[in-house]
């Protein structure tokens, strides 16, 4: 074997995925079985952090941006950096899936008793990478160039009052020393059957940012509402004006949006018209001049509708994630080595995803390339799959494998090529 690049490589890393399968599947399951929170992963990340080390990295960083492990396996021959990225953490969600492996972890989130699982289907992602350090580890004298292993916590967001995710992975400095040139992820879903792999050039999962109105009225007696000023009523009118926002203001031909209201609170009882009425929702975009768009309308309509019932709003958006988009170059070089990988017919343009992933930041640093890895069983149609974070998301491990090999294939073709 000569240069890692081309299908002569793939013969090679297809026997090394063979070979490392029963161990991705026993990880897979010790994570689940184990599942922990975000900014909380220790356990998982020592398991990481060791098994890296068993593989003779030449550098193992733990403890970045609390439980991150970075690990560094220079190839042979010179060449630039490519890195890989797993997601660690699991979800507040009671596992209902009846699994030999099922969790049965109990914690604490936000002050209340819950279950703990990987209803996300990172410890796939986790397992998979591990399993892709393995294999890369075992050809490395022939890698020209080398690769970052990126194993992040807290993608579904860190407790309150800490920082965590994919920010605070960069702002510790993952993507310098060495510098990165390109970074690829992957995510399973139950949206596509195992063996299919999904793509798309640009944005592909939307911006997620958190937005809350306050509207403050005066409180009175619920037979008298002409002696207060009545929040329910406006904070209704308020709901109703944001849902032109989509609808009148924004261009739809261009990007699709989302604005939902999740929350409505106010009033204690039947007869107390109360102060205030406090709403959260959350907003999605495709782009972010739409995004900055619909901020002024929020706040606008909020204000406005509040004003001329002769009450107060006030606005709060706290910015989230940014938009996944991915790198037309860096999509145009991966599809046909995802082709080659899966087979022609495997691979395929996915819809847009209004779900929110913090991979995005890591794409504002270097050209990143997010994949979609299906996860349903071959005999389970759409509608009869649970979706990601559902207490019943089921992932067939059928799907470990390929993505093994994705993202083996993916960054020695880019090091070869860069
Ligand atoms: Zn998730
Ligand atoms: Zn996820």
């Amino acid at each position: 074997m000569n240069a890692p690049d081309g299908p002569g490589f793939d013969t090679e890393i297809a026997a090394l995925a063979d070979e490392v399968e029963p161990r991705v599947l026993a990880w897979r399951r010790d994570f689940h079985q184990h599942p922990e929170l975000g900014n909380r992963e220790f356990r998982t990340s020592k398991i990481v952090a060791d098994h890296l080390k068993s593989l003779g990295f030449d550098a193992v960083h733990e403890k970045v941006a609390h439980t991150g492990v970075v690990g560094i396996l220079k190839g042979g021959r010179p060449g630039p950096v490519v890195a890989l990225r797993a997601d660690m953490d699991a979800l507040p969600v009671a596992e209902e899936v009846d699994l030999p492996f099922k969790s049965t972890v109990k914690t604490e989130w936000s002050g209340m008793q819950c279950g703990v699982m990987h209803a996300c289907g990172h410890d796939a992602h986790t397992a998979i990478l591990m399993g892709v350090a393995e294999v890369l580890a075992e050809i490395r004298e022939r890698i020209p160039g080398t690769v970052k292993f990126i194993f992040q916590p807290a993608e579904e967001g860190a407790p309150d009052d800490e920082g965590g995710g994919a920010r605070m992975m960069i702002d510790a400095g993952c993507m310098e020393n060495p510098k990165v040139g390109a970074i690829f992820g992957l995510h399973v879903t139950s949206n596509h059957h195992t063996g299919k792999l999904g793509y798309r050039s640009g944005p592909l999962m939307a911006s997620s940012d958190e937005l809350r109105v306050f509207v403050r009225g005066v409180q009175t007696h619920g037979a008298m509402p002409w002696r207060g000023i009545d929040p329910i009523v406006v904070g209704s009118q308020i709901v109703m004006g944001l849902q032109t926002i989509v609808s009148r203001s924004l261009e739809l031909t261009k990007e699709p949006s989302v604005v939902t209201v999740g929350v409505f609170h106010g009033g204690v009882r039947d007869n107390i018209i109360p102060d205030e009425v406090k709403m959260e929702g959350t907003i999605r975009t495709f782009d972010e001049g739409q995004r900055e768009a619909i901020h002024g309308h929020v706040k606008r309509i909020s204000e406005m509708i509040a004003a001329a019932g002769g009450a107060k709003a006030r606005v709060d958006i706290k910015r989230g994630y940014d938009v996944v988009v991915n790198d037309p170059a860096l999509t145009a070089f991966a599809v046909p080595v995802l082709e080659r990988v899966a087979g022609k017919d495997n691979v395929g343009v996915v819809d847009k995803v209004c779900g929110a992933e913090d991979f995005a930041f890591f794409q504002k640093v270097v050209p990143g390339f997010f994949l979609r890895v299906g996860c349903r069983p071959v005999d389970r149609d759409l509608r009869s799959a649970a979706p990601n974070h559902s207490p019943r998301f089921y992932v067939d491990e059928g799907c470990l494998k390929l993505g093994v090999r994705s993202l083996c294939a993916l960054s020695l073709d880019w090091l070869a090529r860069a």
